[in-house]
């Protein structure tokens, strides 16, 4: 006999991932409960209003035109796309030297050369399409002793077997001074961690699956990412439970029990929607939980802090600036416009990424403003202290994501982990952005592995209910 509160699928967490995997067991007729651990849905999705209008997104803010899910959802909701606006000049900050981005290697083409690393140059096709991305690159190496040699150093250097931490990796790119320190700024940004640190193989994969050519900062949400939240929580027939903090998850025989707020629950399956830095604060009680802590541990939690400043006139464009900059100078930071073209007053937006962004969090918020202040200056002038609003949302060892904008696998770690723990099968498994194969660490990829591992679960439950009755029935 099964207790009350039994249900087919319990949904651990209720960020996007958790929200989408819910809504889709439901839509295959499973009966489902989700259980939040704070008072609020979203997760690292966090919208928040400004005192100058408008609103600021403390966590995740933009998409891009691949990123359908979230295109559909925002779409089903009516929200307006506003086009991140990207006219003028970006700059690249190197110690004293103010570079224009264009001049150096973009983070596209660094991604390509990353990924390219390992390679293995077999056929007449692949060594044309690798020697064009090279010659894309460096600068004229046939007019250049010294280019010509870097390149061929790294021919002969391509074929020794890659380097364990991304730090390695980019220094076998052998590229100049000025773009290395770029690089080395841009991955600690987007990591939220020193290369170091993170395993160089795990990144390159998650590059090879990344399923879009565009630009990540196409558009963002009129009124902010969390009516994306909205949209994906109306779908829920059952109401989530909020300020339910998931301790243990026990796995036996044909069912699994879950403890959550002095409470048991049992489920046919679980989906742990939580990222890797929160699900290893979960007791795992199953088979193979040996393995599971083994991959859980191989993630390291992003270090982020996100500031928001807002002005009375975009100054930066009367310059000719786009509002972009990456600092060589200061590991981890890079800026963006983050203008809506709605009525609200224009605004740039500051992402420290990493070691730094540790260093900073355990300041006073007024230090803290002060050393970004100084910084920005650097790139835009005075003009940067006259701003009207400034609002940051700092994500260091936050308890129930770990950080931002995501976990990674780090030196040590099982390059495969991302997709072990996508393909952990059982009746319990796991979702969320650190595990999509597509959009790795977007919004994207948490709703898209969310409603993937919900189809495998409605799949195998259909199955389950077969071999139970004889016939095939929606449970
Ligand atoms: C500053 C910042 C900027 C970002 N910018 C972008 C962007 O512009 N575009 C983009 O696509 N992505 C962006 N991201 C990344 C994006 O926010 C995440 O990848 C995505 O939201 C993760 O969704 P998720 O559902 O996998 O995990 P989360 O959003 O982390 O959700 C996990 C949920 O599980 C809950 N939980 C944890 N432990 C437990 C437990 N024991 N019991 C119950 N519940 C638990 C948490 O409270 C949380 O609600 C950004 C992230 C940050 C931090």
């Amino acid at each position: 006999m099964k207790p009350e509160s039994h249900v087919n699928v319990i949904v651990v967490g209720g960020g996007a991932a958790g929200l989408a995997a819910a809504a889709a067991v439901e839509q295959a007729g499973l009966s489902c409960q989700l259980l939040e651990a704070q008072a609020r849905l979203g997760g690292r999705i966090r919208t928040v209003p400004l005192r100058s209008g408008g609103v600021f997104d403390e966590g995740a803010q933009m998409v891009n035109g691949d990123m359908h899910a979230v295109l559909g959802l925002a779409a089903r909701a009516g929200l307006h796309l506003s086009p991140v606006p990207r006219t003028g000049i970006g700059l690249c900050l190197a110690g004293k030297q103010t570079l224009r981005s264009e001049d150096l290697i973009s983070a596209s083409e660094l991604h390509d050369l990353l990924e390219d690393q390992v390679v293995r140059w077999d056929s007449p096709g692949e060594v044309l399409r690798a020697l064009r991305l090279k010659l894309e690159w460096w600068n004229t190496p046939w007019e250049s002793p010294g280019e010509a040699g870097r390149g061929l150093r790294f021919l002969v250097e391509k074929r020794t077997a890659p380097k364990e931490s991304l730090a390695a990796a980019l220094r076998a790119l052998l590229l100049e001074a000025e773009e290395h320190a770029m690089a080395y700024s841009h991955f600690s940004e987007i990591l939220g961690a020193a290369p170091e640190d993170i395993h160089a193989q795990a990144v390159r994969d998650i590059f090879a699956r990344y399923a879009s050519e565009r630009d990540d900062l196409e558009f963002q949400i009129a009124g902010g990412m969390i009516g994306i939240v909205d949209q994906l929580a109306s779908d829920l027939r059952h109401r989530p439970r909020l300020s339910t903090p998931v301790e243990c998850i026990r796995a036996t025989g044909d069912r699994v029990e879950v403890f959550a707020a002095a409470e048991v629950r049992t489920a046919d399956h679980v989906i742990v929607a939580v990222p890797p830095p929160a699900a290893r604060r979960i007791t795992f009680e199953m088979d193979n939980s040996h393995e599971l802590a083994a991959l859980l541990a191989s993630f390291a939690a992003g270090a982020m802090i996100k500031t928001v400043l807002v002005f009375d006139r975009a100054f930066w464009r009367l310059k000719g600036l786009s509002g972009v900059a990456l600092f060589a100078d200061t590991p981890g930071l890079a800026v963006v416009d983050g203008s809506s073209d709605g009525p609200f007053p224009p605004r740039l937006i500051a992402f420290l990424g990493g070691p730094l962004a540790r260093q900073w969090a355990v300041l006073s918020q007024e230090a803290r403003q002060d050393l970004l202040l100084s910084r920005l200056s650097h790139a835009f002038g005075e003009d940067v202290r006259s701003y009207g609003e400034i609002a940051e949302a700092v994500w260091v060892d936050h308890p129930w994501s770990g950080g931002g904008y995501n976990a990674t696998v780090r030196v040590g770690g099982n390059p495969d982990a991302v997709c072990r723990l996508a393909d952990w099968s059982g009746r319990v498994r796991f979702a969320g952005a650190e595990v999509d194969d597509r959009f790795w660490g977007y919004v994207e990829g948490a709703i898209h592995s969310g409603r993937s591992v919900a189809q495998q679960i409605s799949g195998r439950a259909a199955v389950d209910v077969i071999c139970e009755t004889g016939s095939p029935r929606t449970a």
